[in-house]
């Protein structure tokens, strides 16, 4: 099975009311490969991030999770909507890491990173704690698991977000621009940490603005506006040789 694409989108449109946010994004991210996608605000790059996670329906087209449609169950030749309960398993298996850091105010970073070990997967407190620790560490947050969220910076905020992304042991994880709320001088250190774990071979769909980010670590780039993929390859090909003129004013703007 390991040439099944982590991610396949087919035609994946979705409307909001007349607004046509995703007019037919085709792309694939195999596994263990980086994508990363740059684009205008407003282009719907959020919305594919959320369709992928199945916070919203796509309405057209095909969305492959590692072989298995998002939002969908095939039998007998016939697609049904899925249930619930199927909907969160497999969305169990994507981490999604946000712009806003949205760690719980009221908890740890310990208890952000156990909860959902703990509640979903069913593991001792014993095992996520371990774990967790494994993750603070591997995030160089080895000593902050007893801080609250608001006794830390944005940067070790979204390190933990991060970890406890990690935690639920994800096969694929999602980044929706998580430096873009960062103060500049935070912002290297969580890139720092999505670098380390492109290179442990996770497979990535990165939402950003960070070029060199995008150069270094991208196995491809996309470029995304109103809703369709104008342009995308190897990142130092987009990057230095854009074909598209949408693509070469948005990159004068960003470089
Ligand atoms: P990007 O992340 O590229 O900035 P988004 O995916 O957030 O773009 O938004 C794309 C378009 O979809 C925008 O016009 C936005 O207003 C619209 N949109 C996004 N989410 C919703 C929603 N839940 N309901 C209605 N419109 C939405
Ligand atoms: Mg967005």
């Amino acid at each position: 099975m390991t040439d099944v694409p982590m991610v396949l989108a087919e035609k994946v449109s979705k409307n909001f009311g007349t607004n046509r946010v995703l007019r037919g994004i085709s792309l694939e991210v195999a596994r263990g490969q980086v994508l990363c996608i740059v684009g205008p605000s407003g282009s719907g790059k959020s919305t594919f991030l959320r369709c992928i996670n199945h916070l919203e329906r796509v309405d057209a087209g095909r969305l492959s999770i590692d072989g298995e449609l998002v939002g969908y169950r095939q039998k007998g030749g016939k697609l049904y909507e899925q249930k619930l309960s199927e909907a969160a398993l497999q969305r169990r298996e994507i981490g999604m890491v946000f712009q806003r850091f949205n760690l719980f105010p009221h908890l740890t970073a310990m208890e952000n990173i156990t909860l959902a070990p703990i509640r979903v997967k069913g593991l001792s407190k014993a095992k996520a704690t371990a774990r967790a620790n494994e993750l603070l560490a591997r995030v160089g947050l080895a000593d902050k698991g007893d801080a609250y969220p608001a006794h830390l910076s944005g940067g070790q905020q979204q390190r933990v977000a991060i970890a406890r992304a990690l935690a639920m042991d994800p096969k694929l994880m999602l980044f929706d621009e998580p430096t873009s709320a960062l103060d500049p001088e935070l912002v290297g250190e969580v890139l720092e940490v999505m670098k380390e774990l492109a290179k442990s071979g996770m497979t990535m769909v990165v939402v950003t603005h960070e070029m060199g980010f995008a150069r270094e670590v991208a196995d491809t780039l996309v470029f995304m506006d109103e809703g369709v993929v104008v342009e995308a390859g190897p990142p130092r090909q987009v990057l230095s040789n854009p074909q598209h003129g949408r693509t070469k004013e948005f990159l004068s703007k960003v470089l």
